[in-house]
């Protein structure tokens, strides 16, 4: 057996305790990320992602990118510089007037930092000759920086002036088949969300800045989210109050009685657009008969960095972090003896072989186990970190090992137990 260990925290940089600056703390998951050194203010609305933030959010970015492979999502890149005159002729640069970044370049010519790549990614298939029908459905997506100078960027990473979306943009011959991909897609959000283990509702959603023919948005109920959701308990129908005109009763069943109205973090949205982009930039196709047609449109965002705080929000204690185990910083940490103590000496090399052990066995564990070597903390000191940072699996090597070479502790995180496991029946357990 190999006594490599890859990940120690000693190696990790994670300042505690971190000054929130001039930004007030307005949101949990803001204190605990300041806390516990997963991120760190910046200019206002802006973060800098620190390793432990960073883990965590590869995690997700990698649910993500399995789903959208799965449905034959390209990944690729555009730039975050878009022309002004693209928005121009779409319409969008009066509509969404300061929440753009606007600048220019060195020879005056005029730019917006991308807020969304709708334009961007329509332009890229107007500027060559016309596909022909056999290439469709095409379905884009890129995980970038989004920049938006929000009026009021506040709650940490769920309102950022920079963040981190995925976005897709999909294209079809007709509306049929870009219905059937609008389908494909929300399924695919719904297949994320399971995997990442969190609670949402889809919900009829606002179209907005966007327009087109359809929307949903993806929300997690929480009391600090700023959508209001009315959902109708007869049919168990959910929609975007701001949709709605008469939100005194059901849009779909017309019951009145049964509406309540809950708080929502929006982290998806997705847009059937139909024509509206292509037929402005003149996007079109060859179809069977040799005609040129205008393709049929999708986008599809989802919040990356939104939701990783929104996780936070809605499992977390004031105090303490809260995880799915899907995106954890690292699912397991072990904690050795306190350097120079007697269990020390009696339980050298244990916590590397436990770290080993549990890699071997689990090969899913690989970059998922922590070791905390750091010295002159007690074990008490570092057991409370670990929990407050929510691993969701936590193995000391105490007292107890250096009586019995076969045991050690584990305190699962979730259901707050502490029991004493040989090293085959903490691998069951975990
Ligand atoms: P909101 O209603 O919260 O302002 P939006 O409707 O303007 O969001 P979309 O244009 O639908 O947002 O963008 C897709 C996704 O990007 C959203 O569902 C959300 O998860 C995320 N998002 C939007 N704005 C921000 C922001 N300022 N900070 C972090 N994530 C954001
Ligand atoms: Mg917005
Ligand atoms: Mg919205
Ligand atoms: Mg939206």
């Amino acid at each position: 057996m190999s006594f490599l260990v890859k990940h120690r925290l000693s190696k990790i940089f994670q300042p505690l305790n971190m000054p929130a600056k001039s930004s007030k703390i307005t949101s949990k998951s803001l204190k605990l990320m300041l806390d516990l050194g997963f991120i760190q203010n910046s200019v206002p609305g802006c973060f800098n992602f620190l390793p432990l933030g960073i883990k965590s959010l590869q995690k997700l970015t990698k649910i993500i990118d399995e789903e959208m492979s799965n449905i034959g999502g390209q990944k690729m890149l555009f730039p975050s510089l878009i022309n002004t005159k693209l928005w121009n002729d779409s319409g969008r640069l009066e509509e969404a007037g300061p929440e753009l970044f606007k600048l220019q370049d060195r020879h005056q010519k005029s730019y917006i930092l991308s807020p969304t790549h709708e334009e961007v990614a329509t332009e890229m298939l107007s500027t060559l000759s016309p596909l022909s029908y056999r290439e469709f459905p095409l379905k884009f997506y890129q995980i970038s920086t989004k920049f938006r100078d929000e009026i009021k960027p506040r709650f940490g990473l769920m309102r950022g002036r920079e963040f981190i979306m995925k976005d897709m943009y999909t294209f079809d011959i007709d509306l049929n088949s870009a219905k059937k991909t609008y389908e494909e897609v929300c399924e695919s959000y719904e297949n994320i969300f399971k995997t990442i283990g969190m609670d949402f509702v889809k919900v009829l959603g606002n179209s907005g800045l966007m327009g087109g023919h359809l929307s949903h948005e993806y929300q997690f109920k929480s009391s600090i989210g700023e959508d209001n959701l009315l959902h109708c308990e007869s049919c168990d129908y959910y929609v975007n109050a701001e949709l709605c005109e008469d939100r005194s009763k059901c849009p779909q069943c017309g019951d009145s009685n049964k509406i309540k109205v809950h708080s929502g973090i929006e982290v998806g949205h997705t847009f059937l657009l139909g024509e509206k982009y292509s037929k402005l930039l003149n996007t079109k196709y060859i179809s069977m008969n040799q005609e040129s047609k205008v393709l049929q449109m999708g986008s599809y965002g989802l919040g990356i960095s939104r939701m990783l705080a929104a996780c936070l929000e809605v499992l977390s204690t004031d105090s303490d972090m809260r995880w799915p185990n899907s995106i954890a910083p690292y699912n397991i940490i072990i904690l050795p003896a306190k350097e120079g103590s007697k269990e020390e000496t009696l339980t050298k090399g244990v916590p590397e072989k436990v770290y080993s052990f549990l890699e071997e066995r689990i090969p899913d564990l690989r970059d998922n186990i922590l070791l905390d070597d750091r010295t002159g903390l007690t074990i008490g000191r570092r057991l409370l970190e670990a929990k407050r940072v929510g691993y969701p699996f936590i193995v000391v090597i105490n007292k107890r090992t250096s009586e019995d070479s076969s045991l050690v502790e584990l305190f699962h995180t979730k259901t707050k137990q502490t029991m004493y496991l040989t090293y085959e029946a903490l691998l069951d357990y975990i």
